[in-house]
């Protein structure tokens, strides 16, 4: 009877030992007004299209049992290359008709992160967090100093104008034309259909360790070096092996003062609740203030999940086991 006792204790243990948590990954591409009679068949195909490869190919990576940094760099990497997000090509337009992009990225393990603000020719602003976080004391680096630092990493350069979309002008047009004062409050009213679109993922690896990587072009006809959440650790994005990591994509200003990425995983973590409920609280507060956007999530245990207070949000997961699938708008229609 011991001897039976024993063995089941043996086979529990080594099973617990050996549970290992899934490996997946959940990316976004901004939130916003996204309503299915503002888009062609053809747009949404495309989004759904590039959403699907770049979640792919960050789960590849995983699957290869890469790292989670790896997965959301690659991912991340993807979204800013393509023109139909605001991020590296097809960011938004500053006021004085520029691109000025910040982002940010941050381990779960050690809690190591890099972040920049406001650079203006570094094609991959994210590839430019990840050296800061890797290759420097800092974490983080804003304009002239960030560029100059991207030179000497020797990361791809190229003209402002690379980021250019025609698309984006015409937002940027119609922007100023709504801007009659021009506020640059926290509290002012912006219309939320020309200011989204940020791309952001959050992975977790073979090895239990999470990763969050956010990019973004930030707010169109923003003024005066103005900075968002993105780059701002904790606001727009953050990763802890003790709880969760979230990227987040909405109206940078409250993002930052309700510093929602991390306030999500410490109710995770002190409140004894799972990430997912933590972050539909939280977003839900944010829109009884008048904050809008979303945040993707994957907590210590491998469960995805997003949450939004917006009419859609670009975002796609896949995870050990199961089908990849992509969604645009706030129900499944
Ligand atoms: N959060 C970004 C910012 O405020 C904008 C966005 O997510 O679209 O810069």
């Amino acid at each position: 009877m011991k001897t039976l006792l024993l063995l089941a204790l043996l086979v529990t243990f080594s099973l617990v030992a050996n549970a290992k948590t899934p490996i997946g990954i959940v990316i976004h591409g901004g939130a916003g007004t996204i309503s299915r009679d503002m888009m062609t068949a053809e747009q949404e195909q495309a989004y759904h299209a590039m959403l699907g490869h770049a979640v792919n190919q960050g789960y590849d990576v995983l699957a290869r049992g890469g790292s989670s940094l790896d997965a959301v760099t690659a991912a991340v990497t993807i979204l800013e290359d393509s023109p139909l997000f605001n991020a590296g090509k097809g960011a938004v337009y500053t006021f004085d008709e520029k691109h000025e992009l910040d982002a940010s990225i941050m381990y779960g393990l050690d809690r190591s992160a890099g972040a920049v603000a406001g650079v203006t020719n570094v094609k991959n602003p994210i590839l430019l967090a990840r050296a800061v976080m890797e290759k420097s004391v800092h974490v983080m680096l804003s304009g002239m100093g960030a560029e100059q630092f991207a030179q000497e990493q020797k990361l791809e350069l190229v003209e402002n104008s690379y980021f250019d979309t025609e698309f984006r002008y015409e937002s940027l047009k119609r922007a100023k034309q709504a801007l009659v004062s021009l506020p640059h409050q926290a509290n002012a009213t912006f219309d939320p259909a020309w200011k989204m679109g940020t791309v952001g993922a959050v992975a977790i690896d073979s090895n239990g360790n999470l990763a969050a990587a956010t990019s973004t072009g930030g707010m169109t006809a923003k003024r005066y070096g103005r900075i968002g959440d993105a780059p701002v650790i904790g606001a727009g994005n953050f990763a802890d092996n003790h709880s969760c990591a979230v990227s987040a994509t909405g109206h940078g200003e409250f993002f930052i003062r309700y510093q929602v990425a991390s306030e999500i995983c410490a109710r995770a973590k002190y409140q004894n609740k799972s990430a997912a409920k933590a972050a539909q609280e939280v977003l839900a507060e944010l829109k009884s203030v008048g904050g809008d956007g979303g945040v993707i999530v994957v907590d210590k245990k491998g469960k995805l999940s997003w949450a939004f207070n917006t009419q859609g949000m670009y975002r796609a997961m896949k995870t050990e086991g199961g089908e990849m699938h992509s969604e645009i708008f706030a129900a499944k229609e």
